[in-house]
C-alpha cells in the first residue's frame, strides 16, 4: 500500500511519510493506491471489539506500521477518555438509527480522529528519522482546537499551539481551550474573528523565510487538519463498525444495505463513508446534510460547485463552511482517477471561485444524495425529536435528521438507516435548550447546561460539568499581525 497524490505528481510514499508530510508538494491530497476490498471478511469482523476492528482495517493501509506499533496507538486512543466501552455507540429511535460520535474527551466527532492522529503522527516521526520538533499549528472556530489540544497533549517531540478568536468562540469553548492542560500545550486569543485567525496562520505556514529560521533552530511546521490522511483513515472505521452492530444485534442481516446521512462541512466524514463503501460495505446511499451553506446539496443536484456566495453563521458553527477541501479526493475518484481533471477543475476553483463536473463524473455520484436544511427546521426538530422519542440531539444531528426526512418523502423505500450524530447536545447547548422553548434569557452558560440536564433528565458530559471548577492555565493573547512574535516566545528561539 502507498499514497500517491490526487494531483499527479510523481510521489508514491507510505502510509507514515503521508501522515508526517500532511499535504503534497504539489498541494494535492494523499489517496492510498487502491482500496483493500474486504467485504467477504465482514462476517469475522462481526464480533470485534471496536479497538480489534480498528487494528484490521488500519493495517491495510498502514502497512509500514508494524503491528505491535498499531495496537500500541490504538490502544492510547480509544481507552477510558470515552465515556463508554463500545465507543461509537448506534441507538435505535423510532424506526431508524443514530450514530453517536460524541463520547469522546472534547463531547464532538473530532475525537474519533484527533485521539488517534497524534499517535500516529509520533510514531511516524520516529520512522522518518524526523529529528526536529514538531509544532502543530491549528486556527480552530471552536471544535477542532480542543479536540487537537486533547489529541497531542504530552507527545514526545510534538508541541502544539492553538489559535482562537477571541470574538469567534463560545464561552464554554473558550473555557475548554484556556483549562488545557499537558507540557506541550499553548493557547493564544487572537484580538478579532475566525478569518483573521485562520488567514494569520495560513500566512505563516507560507512564510518562507520564517520556516526556515525556525528549522535551524530545529522546530518544523506543521498542521492537524482534516485533510491529513491520519484524520480520514481512522473515520472510516465507525462506519464498518456501526454497521456490524446493527448485524450482531439483528437488525439487519449480513449483506443487507444502509443509508448513512452525514452532517457536512469539510467533506472528512462522509468521505470516509464513501471510502468504507469502496471497500465493500453495503451502502445504499450516503446522504450529505448541509445546514444554509448549502454549496454541497448545489453540487450534488447540479454537477457544479461555486463559492461564490456569502457565508451564512448558522446554529450549526462546524458546518459552516464554503470550501470542502476533502471534495477533492471524491472527484478524484468519481473521475476515475483522471489525475488531469482534478487539476483542471481545482484550477477553475481558484481562478473563477466554481467548476463543473462532466457527465461521467456525474454518473459516478450516483451513492450520493444532497438535502439541507435551515436553522429553523433544524430548531423544530431537536423539539420533535425530543417530544417524540425523549432523545436529545444537537444542531449538527439535526441538521442531518432533518435532511433524512426531506429524503423520504421522495424515496419511498425503506432502508434501514443510520443517522451521523457529531456532537453532545450540551456543546450546544443554548440553541438546543431554546429549541426545546426552554428560556435562556438572563443565564450563563453554566445555568443552561443545568437547565437542560433537569428539563431533559440527561446528564451533563463530565468534561463540560467538570469546566465549571477548572483552573485557567492559559491567558496569552495577542493581535492578528503579532502571530510570529508569539510563535517565537513560545519556543523560546
Ligand atoms: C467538524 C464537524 C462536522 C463536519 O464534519 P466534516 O468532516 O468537516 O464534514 C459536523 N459536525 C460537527 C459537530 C463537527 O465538529
Amino acid at each position: 500500500m502507498h499514497f500517491i497524490s490526487t494531483r499527479g505528481c510523481n510521489e508514491k510514499i507510505k502510509g507514515s511519510k503521508a501522515i508526517v508530510n500532511g499535504l503534497c508538494s504539489d498541494g494535492g491530497l494523499y489517496v492510498p493506491t487502491e482500496f483493500p476490498y474486504i467485504k467477504n471478511k465482514l462476517n469475522k469482523f462481526v464480533s470485534l471489539s471496536y479497538n480489534e476492528l480498528c487494528f484490521e482495517i488500519l493495517k491495510l493501509f498502514l502497512d509500514d506500521f508494524t503491528e505491535e506499533e498499531l495496537r500500541s496507538c490504538i490502544k492510547k486512543a480509544y481507552d477510558n477518555k470515552f465515556d463508554t466501552k463500545i465507543i461509537a455507540p448506534t441507538k435505535k429511535i423510532n424506526n431508524h438509527y443514530f450514530l453517536e460520535l460524541y463520547h469522546g474527551p472534547t463531547c464532538a466527532f473530532k475525537d474519533m480522529a484527533l485521539t488517534l492522529m497524534p499517535h500516529l503522527l509520533e510514531k511516524s516521526l520516529k520512522k522518518n528519522n524526523i529529528k526536529e520538533e514538531v509544532v502543530i499549528l491549528t486556527a480552530t472556530s471552536g471544535d477542532t482546537g480542543k479536540a487537537a489540544l486533547e489529541g497531542f497533549k504530552n507527545l514526545n517531540q510534538i508541541k502544539i499551539i492553538v489559535f482562537f478568536p477571541e470574538d469567534g468562540v463560545s464561552n464554554i469553548q473558550k473555557l475548554q481551550m484556556r483549562t488545557q492542560e499537558g507540557n506541550n500545550t499553548y493557547v493564544v486569543s487572537i484580538n478579532g474573528n475566525f478569518d483573521d485567525a485562520q488567514s494569520a496562520v495560513k500566512n505563516i505556514f507560507n512564510d518562507d523565510e520564517f520556516n526556515k529560521y525556525l528549522l535551524e533552530n530545529n522546530y518544523r511546521l506543521s498542521s492537524a487538519n482534516s485533510i491529513n490522511i491520519g484524520r480520514l483513515l481512522p473515520q472510516i472505521v465507525y462506519y464498518f463498525y456501526s454497521y456490524l452492530s446493527l448485524v450482531r444485534d439483528k437488525h439487519i442481516k449480513l449483506n443487507d444495505k444502509t443509508n448513512f446521512v452525514v452532517p457536512t462541512g469539510n467533506f472528512g466524514n462522509i468521505l470516509a463513508a464513501y471510502y468504507a463503501k469502496l471497500m465493500g460495505l453495503p451502502i445504499n446511499k450516503l446522504i450529505c446534510a448541509s445546514n444554509e451553506n448549502n454549496i454541497l446539496y448545489d453540487f450534488f443536484n447540479t454537477g457544479k460547485y461555486d463559492k461564490n456566495r456569502i457565508l451564512h453563521l448558522t446554529t450549526s458553527p462546524s458546518m459552516d463552511i464554503l470550501i470542502s477541501s476533502n471534495l477533492e479526493r471524491l472527484l478524484f475518484e468519481i473521475s476515475n482517477r483522471d489525475d488531469k481533471k482534478v487539476n483542471l477543475l481545482i484550477n477553475s476553483l481558484n481562478n473563477k471561485g466554481f467548476y463543473e463536473i462532466d457527465e461521467n463524473m456525474k454518473l459516478n455520484l450516483n451513492t450520493f444524495h444532497g438535502e439541507y436544511a435551515t436553522s429553523a427546521e433544524v430548531k423544530e426538530n431537536i423539539n420533535k425529536v425530543f417530544n417524540e422519542n425523549n432523545y436529545l440531539i444537537d444542531t449538527h444531528t439535526s441538521v442531518a435528521y432533518t435532511a433524512y426526512e426531506k429524503y423520504k418523502q421522495v424515496n419511498l423505500e425503506y432502508i434501514s438507516t443510520i443517522i451521523v450524530s457529531t456532537a453532545s447536545p450540551y456543546k450546544f447547548s443554548k440553541d438546543v435548550l431554546s429549541s426545546l422553548g426552554g428560556d435562556i434569557k438572563n443565564l450563563n452558560e453554566f445555568d443552561i447546561l443545568e437547565r437542560l440536564s433537569s428539563y431533559t433528565n440527561t446528564e451533563i458530559p463530565l468534561p463540560i460539568e467538570n469546566l465549571k471548577t477548572a483552573n485557567i492555565l492559559h491567558n496569552r493573547n495577542c493581535e492578528k499581525y503579532e502571530l510570529k512574535k508569539e510563535i517565537k516566545n513560545i519556543l523560546k528561539v
